[in-house]
């Protein structure tokens, strides 16, 4: 199935906002790749959407969240990055377990159940997607996925390649015409 992503990426803005309702963040869209990837728009949906929901849940109210779509060397990334409470070094290796949540121990003010991450993993992993978290406790995280060339569906990588160039043409004289 061809998931068109930037129809997805709107669809999780939109679920976003009514999320965001309780918090009141800032949240961004950036939909900067128009290229779609092969796989479930059902599957991916829930996984990016856990990835995001996470974000605006772990993030004190008042935050700002950053939801993109881009092109990379050699395919696209998907990223939320939020300035929420971040999570220390010695748990990011572990996040991704069944039910790890990290202060299980003590009492916590937001709900779940600690499986989203491992199912987002699961989904991500069948979708030959890559997951990665980098994270500062206190400052906040940023949730990556990448996508390698051969998830991204090439049909419209080629339209969009020969546009591509011909902005850059344009872009290249808008510089010369202002010197
Ligand atoms: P569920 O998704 O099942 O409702 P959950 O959100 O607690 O529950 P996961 O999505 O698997 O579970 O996340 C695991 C743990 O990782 C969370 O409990 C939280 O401690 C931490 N975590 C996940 N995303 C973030 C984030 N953006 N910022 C800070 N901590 C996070
Ligand atoms: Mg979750």
């Amino acid at each position: 199935e061809r998931v068109d992503m930037p129809k997805l990426m709107t669809s999780i803005f939109d679920d976003a906002q009514a999320y965001n309702r309780d918090y009141g963040h800032l949240i961004d869209l950036h939909i900067d790749s128009q290229l779609d990837v092969y796989g479930s728009y059902g599957y991916l949906n829930s996984a990016l959407l856990n990835l995001v929901t996470n974000a605006i849940k772990y993030t004190p109210k008042g935050g700002v969240v950053k939801i993109a779509w881009q092109e990379v060397r050699e395919g696209c990334l998907f990223s939320v990055q939020d300035n929420g409470i971040g999570i220390a070094p010695e748990h990011l290796e572990r996040l991704t377990e069944r039910f790890y949540r990290v202060d299980s121990g003590r009492s916590r003010s937001t709900g779940g159940t600690g499986l989203g991450l491992a199912i987002v993993k699961h989904v991500l992993y069948q979708h030959g997607a890559k997951l990665k978290v980098d994270s500062q406790e206190g400052k906040g995280s940023t949730f990556s996925v990448f996508f390698p060339a051969r998830c991204i569906y090439r049909e419209k990588a080629e339209s969009t390649k020969k546009k591509g160039r011909q902005k850059v043409t344009h872009n290249t004289d808008a510089i010369e015409d202002s010197s």
